[in-house]
């Protein structure tokens, strides 16, 4: 294990050698862990595992390793409980990703839940995934689409206007923005003005990075992807809670949901199994358990600790740029580990590309969030994202290539 030293003077753990992909190119820096994050070499190895030694479909086979698929599976369904402090492992779900999970819910829960007059509420700040789902179930449904605003700093403006709304669906931690949203309050003052509301919450950009308790938090459904935690692309969860779950009628239909099938009708399975037609994404389950316990092992706390440190380090660093914007919480303790940026007169996009050519990779665009950008009044930023993995030479390599940048555009 290589340990090195902090800005803070700290000595810590190198985190990149667990990732083979940083082995093969050591000037190779990764800065899109919002986008999706790198995989350790335990993940990869599960994986590996699961094919050459125990490859078979699951809750069908009786033969040992179909037996032994199966097991997997539902042990993974226990860990993500553990990990999110469900009530119950049928309360888990195993969807593609959180884009799925969302859609899961707005046409099971919602499609059957709303009907004219009533409102759907959502934020300014969503990435497409919770914004376009809810927009359209509006439309269909004749119900009002109400979306709630920022304040200048980036914070949702909680004016709520959730009176008559069935359902209010927001981000934990905006995947431009980096802000945090002080989501248990804002629960408890949705449910406190509006008793029979239910929250899903966008999880996506906030599981990899800090704990989330669903009992705590109170709400009703949680969605999030696997692979920005460092599991496989093609797994991702919906977490909802029990007795809502079996209300909600199926979203896809087909094997393995089924109780009974006649030509005249069909008959369903209990949670979790109704929502999981066909076979299920088995790999990235299996890496979902390894991302888990890499998770655990490394502590989310020190996970956070660790970007906020760096969250600290890039801004402070970034304040040297002249004519560099940043946008969101100036407050550290209330944003993330996600940095959105322009550089005044040089498009986002070429900001990236040469800085992909210096082996350095951010993202630019709209981060599947143009109304937000919208309303911050600009059509693209730039954005960088941190995991473990960074540290602060990452920072360091950043700032002296934005640099460059402004002088091949001669800006600066
Ligand atoms: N929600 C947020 C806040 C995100 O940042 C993303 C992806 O970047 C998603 C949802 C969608 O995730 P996925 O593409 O894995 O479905």
């Amino acid at each position: 294990m290589r340990i090195k030293k902090t800005l803070g003077g700290k000595y810590m753990r190198s985190y990149k050698n667990d990732f083979p992909i940083f082995q093969k190119n050591k000037k190779f820096v990764y800065l899109d862990s919002a986008a999706t994050s790198q995989k350790p070499k335990i993940v990869l190895d599960a994986i590996q595992e699961y094919y050459a030694t125990y490859n078979a479909n699951v809750r069908r086979g009786l033969y040992p390793i179909a037996e032994k698929a199966t097991k997997k599976v539902e042990k993974v369904r226990e860990q993500v409980a553990r990990f999110i402090n469900a009530k119950d492992p049928s309360e888990i779900i195993f969807v593609r990703n959180a884009t799925e999970a969302i859609n899961l819910a707005a046409y099971s829960f919602a499609s059957h839940n709303i009907a004219k007059g009533d409102s759907v509420v959502t934020t300014i700040m969503e990435h497409h995934s919770n914004f376009v789902p809810w927009q359209q179930l509006a439309i269909q449904k004749n119900a009002d689409f109400v979306v709630l605003d920022i304040s200048e700093d980036g914070f949702l403006d909680l004016d709520l206007k959730i009176k008559k709304a069935k359902i209010l669906t927001l981000t934990h931690v905006s995947n431009v923005l980096g802000t945090i949203n002080q989501i248990k309050d804002i629960i408890k003052q949705a449910k406190a003005i509006n008793p029979q509301i239910k929250v899903l919450v966008d999880a996506a950009q906030s599981i990899p990075h800090m704990k989330v308790d669903v009992q705590n938090l109170d709400c009703d459904f949680l969605a999030f992807s696997g692979h920005k935690m460092m599991a496989a692309t093609g797994i991702g969860v919906l977490y909802g809670k029990r007795e809502l779950l079996k209300q909600m009628r199926p979203f896809l239909y087909g094997g393995e949901m089924i109780k009974e099938v006649s030509i005249a009708k069909t008959t369903f399975t209990d949670i979790p199994y109704k929502f999981e037609a066909g076979t299920p994404d088995i790999a990235g389950i299996v890496s979902f358990g390894a991302a888990i316990e890499y998770l655990k092992s490394t502590g989310i706390e020190t996970i956070q600790k660790h970007e906020n440190r760096l969250i600290a380090y890039s801004l402070s660093r970034m304040k040297e740029i002249e004519g560099l914007t940043i946008y969101g919480p100036k407050d550290i303790e209330k944003r993330s580990g996600v940095v959105s940026f322009n550089l005044n007169g040089i498009h986002a996009h070429d900001v990236a590309q040469v800085l992909g050519d210096m082996d350095i990779c951010i993202r630019s665009g709209h981060h599947c969030a143009m109304p937000l950008h919208k309303r911050l009044g600009i059509t693209a930023s730039a954005r960088v994202s941190f995991y473990i993995y960074n540290n602060e030479e990452d920072v360091d390599k950043l700032i002296e290539s934005i640099k460059k940048v402004k002088k091949i555009f001669k800006y600066g």
